[in-house]
Parts: C-alpha cells; structure tokens; sequence
C-alpha cells in the first residue's frame, strides 16, 4: 500500500501533532473535526510549533510553509474518502469511535487503513465494528507528537501482516521509532506507567513522604525526568483514573485498583495542570 494522503480525525492535542508530522514528511494531510473554529486553532497551533522550529534553526522557514500548504482542513468526515490512510485521534470515547469507524468503513475505498490513537480503548474491539479488521490497527503517538519518537503500533486481533508493516514503515517515514505491541489494555505505556503513577499516589495517602519527595526519589534515584505526581498532573488526573479504571476492569486483576486518594482528587475537580491544582498548585505558574 502506497500511503500518500492521510485524514485525520479529531484535531485537538494529538490530532493536530499528528498532522503536523505527516504534512513535514511531505504527506498530503486532510484535518477533520466537527466545528471549523476547533480547525483554526489547531492551524494556528501547527503554525506556532512550526516557527518554534523554525527559531532552533531544525527547519528553515521555507520548509515550515511546505508543512502548512499541504495541510487542509475539513468539517465533513466524506473528505476523507480518497485517503489510503485514516488515524482517527477523537476524543477518548468507545461510543464516538466506533461510530466513526463504521462511518469510515463505509467511506473510504477497500484497500484503505483505518488506525486509532486510543490510549485505552481496544483495537479489536473498534475493528469489530468494520468490514475491514484486518485492515485496522493502533497508532499511539506521544504527546507532544512533534518531539516525542514512540509510536506504539498496536495490532488487533485480525490486524494483518501487510497492515502491520505498511504501518511500521510509515511510522519511520515520519521519523519515529515504532514499537510493536499486541491488544491487551494499556498496551505496554500505560500498563507500565499507570501502576507506578498510582503507587505513588498510595504512597502520598499512606504518609510515606510529601509529593515533592516522592518525585525527587525518581528523578535522582531513578534517573526519570520527571517525577511520577508531576507527570500524572500534567497527564491529567482525570485520565489517569480512566486508564486505571479501563486496566482494572478489563485484565480483571484489583492490582490495577485505583488509589482512593486519586478519585478523591477527580471528585473534588483537582485534576492537575488544567485545573491549576493536582499534586502541585499551578496557580502562580499561569
Ligand atoms: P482532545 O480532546 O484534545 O481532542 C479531541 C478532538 O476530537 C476534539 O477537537 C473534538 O472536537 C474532536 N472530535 C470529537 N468527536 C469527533 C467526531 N465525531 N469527528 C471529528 N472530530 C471529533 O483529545 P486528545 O488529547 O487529542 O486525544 C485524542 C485521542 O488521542 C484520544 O483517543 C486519546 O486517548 C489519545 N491520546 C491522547 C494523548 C494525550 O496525551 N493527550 C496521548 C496519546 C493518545
């Protein structure tokens, strides 16, 4: 499969990363969401990142407005009917996915691909819902999409062999390092980092140390750049009792059993930088 157009669904933080890498490695990019303004800022977002390449000299100015001309974008989901690929980076909801999914299986021509950036919503659960599954795959990026050099590449259940690699090439095509990883929840990001966000979390209920203490361990001891509470307020709490909440009821195991102190948290509306308030105050920050 000769991938030259790619529509992409959804053009909130991730979606409109993702347009901007494939449009920089020379892709024609077709951006859809639902409202035009939602589409202006995500241009206007792409622009800024650009320029911001632009100043560290990675890219010349030339280049960055090559990037933004081969970037349309669109309110009608059928624009996405002469694509070879489609990532769909909706919100992260199984209802609005498989609708999409459905729609785009009945849009888009045979022998086009259909990937999904969720972070916790099975693929072969959402390929189900085609007549193509095994033309269906995941494609998780890392936010932010420009700088960060994983993509998971998540095979479902009847993703096939051809799908697979098409994917894993493209994925160096843009630069990236993609990893292959097979359908179970949480796929290997977030079942690895989720469980040691919530340890820290118990760690901060149970009184073991102060949040700032519970990251300096990680990040000097361990080497991490950043602390886990820092990084579960950037992440936002909300999502990360999403993402425990979907590993806990889907491997069925109650060591994915969220920390009271977490949902305490989201109740109470403290959801991390968004909110200015999590493990840390940001208030002053902003
Ligand atoms: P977001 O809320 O910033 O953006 C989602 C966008 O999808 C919104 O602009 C919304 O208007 C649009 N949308 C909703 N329904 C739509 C529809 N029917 N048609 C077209 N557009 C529609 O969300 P996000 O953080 O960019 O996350 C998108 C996906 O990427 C989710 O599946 C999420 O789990 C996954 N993801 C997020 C991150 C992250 O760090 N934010 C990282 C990896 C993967």
């Amino acid at each position: 499969m000769n991938v030259k157009k790619v529509t992409i669904i959804g053009a909130g933080t991730m979606g409109n990363g993702i347009a901007h890498v494939f449009a920089s490695s020379g892709f024609s990019v077709n951006l859809v969401d639902v409202k035009q303004p939602l589409l202006d800022r995500a241009l206007s977002t792409i622009e800024k990142n650009l320029q911001r390449q632009v100043k560290k000299e990675k890219i010349t100015a030339a280049d960055a407005q090559a990037t933004l001309a081969k970037i349309e974008t669109n309110v009608d989901i059928s624009t996405a009917r002469d694509s070879e690929l489609v990532i769909e980076a909706a919100t992260e909801n199984a209802e609005i996915k498989k609708q999409l999914f459905k729609s785009l299986d009945e849009l888009c021509p045979a022998e086009s691909l259909l990937a999904s950036n969720t972070s916790s919503i099975s693929i072969t659960e959402i390929a189900a819902v085609t007549a193509r599954p095994e033309q269906v795959i995941g494609m998780h990026f890392f936010n932010p999409v420009p700088v960060m050099a994983l993509v998971e590449v998540i095979r479902g259940l009847a993703t096939s062999d051809e799908t697979f690699e098409t994917v894993m090439r493209l994925s160096e095509q843009l630069g990236k390092t993609p990893v292959a990883v097979n359908d179970y929840p949480g796929f290997v990001s977030n079942r690895v980092l989720m469980p040691m966000i919530n340890e820290a979390i118990f760690c901060v209920m149970e009184g073991v140390a102060e949040p700032e203490a519970i990251d300096t361990v990680m990040k000097l001891g361990m080497a991490h750049p950043m602390g886990p509470l820092a990084l579960a307020d950037f992440i936002g709490l909300d999502v990360c009792l999403h993402i425990m909440t979907v590993m806990m009821n889907n491997l069925g195991d109650d060591k994915y059993r969220p920390c009271p102190l977490l949902r305490k948290m989201v109740a109470a509306g403290h959801l991390g930088r968004k909110t200015n308030k999590g493990f840390y105050d940001y208030s002053l920050a902003n």
